[in-house]
């Protein structure tokens, strides 16, 4: 491949497919109480149907909110699916290999909108915004750094070195790709853990990168399950 770098400060997040509703909650839910229900009989009543997924969220009756699944493509650095894949719990993850195929050299390259500078002590700190200077040798230096590593893995590559071998030399600022497959109390757990955010109960402070992805990914879902989404922050954002 001759391709010449490339450079991206996004995160992408595509949702390629779902069955994911409230009515799958309701339906879950109330199958301890009323036994097996339509799903019309489930919308009847949308105010019960509302206070019923409230209860839920409220009191952590966590297993209806597993009933449905939702599969991200998503397009990142390394260093993103690094921390992503600390999440063990109902969770499935495919990533694209480096040992079966040429590594495109798409790069990360924080752009103005990234805080850069941290201030304060460990367990207590903001990131605040950086100069323009600090901007520019972030750039500068992660563009040349990139160029160099991705020319001597070409080069291993031209001399006939196997692809797993020669990927050492790449940074985690190289961009993967991978598909993830969750449910909604999962991506909760997640996104509690992953976002930064006003109504969280209990506050996180997830590197601004992996917390780009979350919130793609809760953007999504909360078109799927708005009530659920509802609820979610309603109950200050804790996973059921
Ligand atoms: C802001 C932030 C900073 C972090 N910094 C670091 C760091 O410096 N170094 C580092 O290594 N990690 C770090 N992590 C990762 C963190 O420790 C978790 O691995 C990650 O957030 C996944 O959370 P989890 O284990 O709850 O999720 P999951 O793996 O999805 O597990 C979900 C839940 O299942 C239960 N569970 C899962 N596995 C077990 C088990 N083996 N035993 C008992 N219960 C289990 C727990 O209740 C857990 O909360 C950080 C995470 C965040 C959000």
């Amino acid at each position: 491949m001759t391709d010449s770098p490339r450079f991206r400060s996004d995160m992408t997040v595509e949702l390629v497919k779902h069955s994911a509703a409230d009515t799958d909650v309701l339906w879950a839910a109330r199958v301890s109480t009323a036994g097996e229900q339509s799903l019309e009989e489930l919308e009847k009543d949308p105010q019960r149907s509302k206070g019923l997924i409230n209860y839920l969220m409220r009191d952590r009756h966590g297993s209806p909110f597993e009933h449905n699944s939702m599969t991200f493509f998503v397009s990142a650095p390394l260093f993103v699916f690094r921390e992503f894949h600390r999440h063990r719990v109902g969770w499935s993850y495919n990533e694209e290999s480096g040992r079966y195929r040429e590594l495109e050299p798409v790069f990360y390259v924080p752009d103005a909108s990234r805080k850069l500078v941290q201030q304060g002590r460990p367990g207590k700190y903001e990131f605040v915004e950086g100069s323009e200077k600090q901007l520019e040798v972030v750039q500068e230096q992660m563009t040349e750094s990139y160029r160099q590593s991705y020319a001597a893995y070409q080069e291993m590559l031209g001399a006939g070195v196997a692809r797993e071998v020669a990927r050492a030399t790449l940074p985690v600022g190289l961009y993967s790709s991978m598909y993830a497959t969750c449910n909604a109390r999962s991506l909760m757990h997640f996104l509690g853990l992953r976002t930064q955010h006003e109504l969280a109960r209990v506050p996180s402070f997830p590197q601004r990168e992996i917390e780009m992805v979350a919130e793609l990914m809760e953007a999504e879902w909360a078109k799927l399950m708005p009530l659920t989404h509802q609820a979610f922050n309603a109950n200050g954002r804790v996973a059921p």
